[in-house]
């Protein structure tokens, strides 16, 4: 063994110690560490003939690369729709690491720690009041996931022709109609070859919703005159939270053949609520959708699944399955998850998730929703009453979309936004909606209480003073 390699397995009980007491330093700091910072690096640095060792490595690390780093994961990072981590999400995380698993099988083939996916999905959605009827696994984020549940959809279509588009490539144009896809779902148009410009965007609801309006959408399913087609639909939109309607959606899946997709990365955690599951009634008739778990189920990047319903699961081989290497298995005898998604190798993904879900319960779950959906109000409310600002859409989940009040503010709105993210107090991410330029605060993180929403509003006024100086 090499030396320094042979010096850090003798010294190994020590480097991890150390760690822990930097992450329990780091952690224990968050609400004080901005949640941005202009801090860069010369990355031109050579690579070492000889090796530090883990020690000298993190002494590095400390000094050139933790700079950068920002309290994305603490309470008041409210951009993009951005969670921390729980304790127990934390453990599941480095355990992960530690067992290093690669997780595929679940009947013995060396390991089955597949089997504990399995038990974690199973565990999700009872959480989420799903049926079994549903295969799940994890991937990275929500982009891989429609990225699965869209290669499987496009497999379907291809068999509505008897076709096999997996082998052969796509020969029909596919038909896919959505409201207000979010940018991922687009992107997985364009990775699956169908083209992120070859959908039909079907109408929103009048008034100032984001939610897919279902009488243009039963007109241009009359307009395919029979043929099949793919929808996507959203249950949480990343503006305005909006959720289509998916039991008026599940009434045309009676009359109407095609693949129901729901991106569902955030907005599914409202059925965790008794307040707001009424948003996702209907929503297991879907084919397939998508959830992600380093959002609003609070454990660290990345982590999301997908759930497919149990009966397409030839489709999912079809679509994924290594058919070129015969060491690998009969796919349809063995379940192995490297057929079934994009990657082969896969750590143990649903650690972290399984810790948490068992560590908290529906009931911790429930209150980590209700208690964002709350602060959304709350700083909804604190904004209106403050005077400078509006509402651009109703607070219907844990998402503020506002701007500045005042039509002639508009051209201010962008230097706001970047003056009050550099200050690092918060961090909010900027948008477009009904073409006005507008800012988006997101309540997913489980450690954001009340003083976090009096600290900002405090910096939202002084900001707001210096720029009118
Ligand atoms: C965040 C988000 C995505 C993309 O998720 P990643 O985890 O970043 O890949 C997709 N859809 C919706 C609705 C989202 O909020």
């Amino acid at each position: 063994m090499n030396s320094v390699l042979q010096h850090d397995l003798n010294n190994f009980e020590n480097i991890l110690e150390k760690t822990k007491k930097q992450g329990i330093d780091f952690l224990n700091n968050l609400e004080n560490i901005p949640t941005s910072n202009k801090n860069s690096i010369d990355y031109s640095r050579e690579l070492n003939e000889l090796g530090l060792g883990s020690l000298a490595a993190l002494e590095e690390f400390n000094a050139r690369l933790a700079p950068l780093m920002v309290a994305s994961s603490g309470p008041r990072y409210w951009g993009f729709v951005t969670g921390g981590s729980t304790p127990a999400s934390i453990v599941g995380d480095w355990l992960t690491s530690i067992y290093d698993q690669n997780t595929q099988a679940v009947k013995a083939q060396g390991g089955v720690s597949a089997l504990i996916e399995f038990e974690t999905i199973n565990l999700l959605l009872q959480l989420l009041g799903l049926p079994k009827s549903f295969l799940g696994g994890f991937v990275t984020g929500a982009t891989m996931s429609n990225f699965t549940c869209l290669g499987v959809a496009r497999q379907w279509f291809g068999k509505q022709f008897g076709k096999d588009f997996a082998k052969n490539g796509i020969s029909e144009i596919i038909h896919v109609f959505s409201a207000t896809p979010h940018s991922s779902s687009i992107k997985a148009l364009s990775m699956l070859g169908i083209g992120s410009q070859n959908y039909t965007a079907i109408q929103t609801i009048e008034g100032n919703r984001e939610a897919i309006d279902i009488v243009d959408l039963e007109q241009n399913i009359k307009n395919l005159n029979g043929k099949p087609f793919i929808l996507i639909s959203s249950a949480g939109t990343v503006n305005t939270a909006d959720y289509d309607d998916f039991e008026a959606i599940s009434k045309l899946k009676e009359k109407y053949n095609f693949w129901w997709h729901i991106d569902a990365a955030f907005g599914g955690f409202a059925a965790v609520s008794e307040k707001y599951k009424h948003y996702v009634q209907g929503w297991e008739n879907a084919d397939s959708i998508t959830i992600d778990c380093h959002k609003w189920l609070n454990v660290p990047y990345e982590s999301a699944f997908y759930l497919i319903k149990e009966q397409h699961t030839a489709l999912q081989i079809e679509t994924f399955q290594n058919s070129n290497a015969p060491y690998l298995g009969n796919p349809l005898e063995n379940f192995n998850y490297f057929n079934v998604v994009p990657e082969n190798s896969r750590r143990l993904r649903a650690l972290p998730v399984w810790f948490s879900l068992v560590a908290y319960g529906r009931e911790g779950f429930c209150d980590i929703i209700e208690k964002s959906t709350s602060l959304a109000l709350h700083f909804g409310n604190a904004l209106i009453e403050d005077g400078s600002f509006e509402l651009l859409a109703p607070i219907r989940l844990n998402n503020v979309c506002f701007t500045l009040k005042g039509g002639e503010n508009q051209d201010k709105v962008s230097d706001f936004l970047t003056k009050l993210n550099d200050t690092g107090i918060v961090f909010m991410t900027p948008t477009v909606y009904q073409n006005k330029k507008g800012i988006r605060a997101s309540f997913v993180n489980w450690r954001t209480t009340e003083n976090d929403i009096k600290i900002v509003i405090e910096q939202m006024k002084e900001t707001l003073n210096a720029l009118y100086l």
